[in-house]
């Protein structure tokens, strides 16, 4: 048989998946893959099941429902001021995985360069790459994970396509402050790239934290992509419905990819989302705000247990220094495979999000959890670090 493609051949399968498997093998506590406890808002689970049972199950409009989209212009401009065209500049997608795929194969040419920022998400490099775009990575050093100045312009070159920006950061669990995000909008606009910004943790913001659309910013508006998602911003991580809003110049190329990727995402979830979308502002200040309880009940555990822990403005995630428990030859990858069995917690290694020279020992820890389950692991850390 003729081979197949070697990238994706040679790729192994993504580690939040590898490691929920192992949850399941070990009946470990799963603080890895960052889905939430929470079953997500009542109103909007109802919602979606009457709009099956109505019978709304055939192909929506490609480019989203029109209630969606409206919903998700309306959202804009009431959480950025945005003022967005619901008609040209809204798109749905099936997940914010999904819209990041759309964005770089409709911007990109093979040749082109992206720059992005690690420790990143682990599907940006390998797209880029099977798309025949290099990615440009420049590393944020913990613990504040400041922004390499020097190198981050040294990063962008007359090749450079596009900046991939992903504020609320997994699993640095910065949020950009608008001086930073200054800094790198002046570099796009140098370069005359574009911005994609995976902003799927827009409303997971903590304390003084505050988080600012790269899209809002002089000279952005025409050049940003903004992607969400409704697993993130409503609990519902399993639904993969995602948003972009972009310029309609940018947002005809991306559409044609979503037509041959997925065309459509189901219409009851878009229904739902749509709704859930319109919620008054006090259900996006709860979520933060039940977020915070939880990052501080298990900073304050790791605390306890004496694990260094890093800052944490956003996401679902902690990230915390274990390397004084790694074996002098294991990575930590391996420590956290050894963790499983060994204490019964799945967390997950942070060289996933390098493709390579991960500083060592950081493990990420999610939060987005009931207190029982935060209490459960934090037990069984002390168990087994006693
Ligand atoms: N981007 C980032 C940074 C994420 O953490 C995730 C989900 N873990 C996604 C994108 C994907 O979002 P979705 O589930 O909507 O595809």
């Amino acid at each position: 048989m003729k081979a197949t493609n070697a990238l994706l051949s040679a790729s192994g399968t993504t580690i939040f998946e590898a490691m929920s498997a192992l949850a399941r093998a070990h009946a470990a506590v799963n603080l890895g893959q960052g889905f939430p406890d929470d079953p997500g808002p009542r109103a909007l689970r109802d919602a979606a099941a009457a709009y099956v049972v109505d019978g709304h199950n055939q192909y929506p409009p490609m480019m989203g429902l029109p209630a969606l989209r409206q919903a998700v212009a309306a959202h804009d401009r009431r959480f950025y001021g945005l003022d967005v065209d619901w008609q040209t500049e809204v798109l749905v997608t099936s997940g914010a995985t999904e819209a990041l795929f759309d964005c770089f194969l409709g911007l990109c040419e093979p040749g082109d360069e992206a720059v992005i920022l690690e420790p990143a998400y682990d599907t940006y490099a390998p797209v880029l790459r099977r798309l025949g775009v290099t990615p440009r990575a420049v590393r944020l050093t913990p613990p504040d994970w400041t922004l390499p100045r020097a190198e981050l312009a040294a990063a962008f070159t007359p090749r450079t396509k596009l900046l991939l920006l992903n504020s609320p950061m997994n699993p640095a669990a910065k949020v950009f402050t608008v001086e930073e995000l200054t800094f790198l909008a002046e570099l796009v606009i140098a370069h005359d790239a574009y911005a994609v910004c995976d902003e799927v943790y827009e409303h997971l913001v903590f304390g003084a934290a505050r988080h600012v659309p790269m899209m809002t910013l002089p000279g952005m508006r025409d050049r940003t992509a903004r992607i969400g998602s409704a697993g993130k911003t409503f609990s519902i991580t399993g639904w993969k419905v995602g948003y972009v809003t972009a310029p309609a110049a940018m947002l005809r190329p991306i559409t044609k990819a979503h037509q041959f990727v997925t065309f459509t995402t189901p219409p009851n979830l878009q229904h739902a989302v749509a709704l859930g979308l319109a919620q008054d502002d006090a259900y996006f200040t709860g979520l933060g705000a039940g977020l915070v309880r939880s990052r501080d009940r298990l900073a304050a555990g790791l605390a306890a247990l004496g694990v260094p822990i890093l800052p944490c403005e956003g996401t679902y995630f902690l990230v915390a220094d274990m390397a004084r428990w790694l074996r002098p030859d294991e990575d930590d990858l391996g420590f956290c495979q050894r963790l499983v069995v060994e204490a019964g917690v799945v967390l997950i290694p942070m060289s996933a999000f390098y493709e390579r020279g991960a500083p060592r020992g950081l493990v990420r820890f999610c939060f987005s959890k009931l207190d029982a389950t935060i209490d459960l692991a934090l037990a069984r850390l002390a168990t087994w670090i006693r």
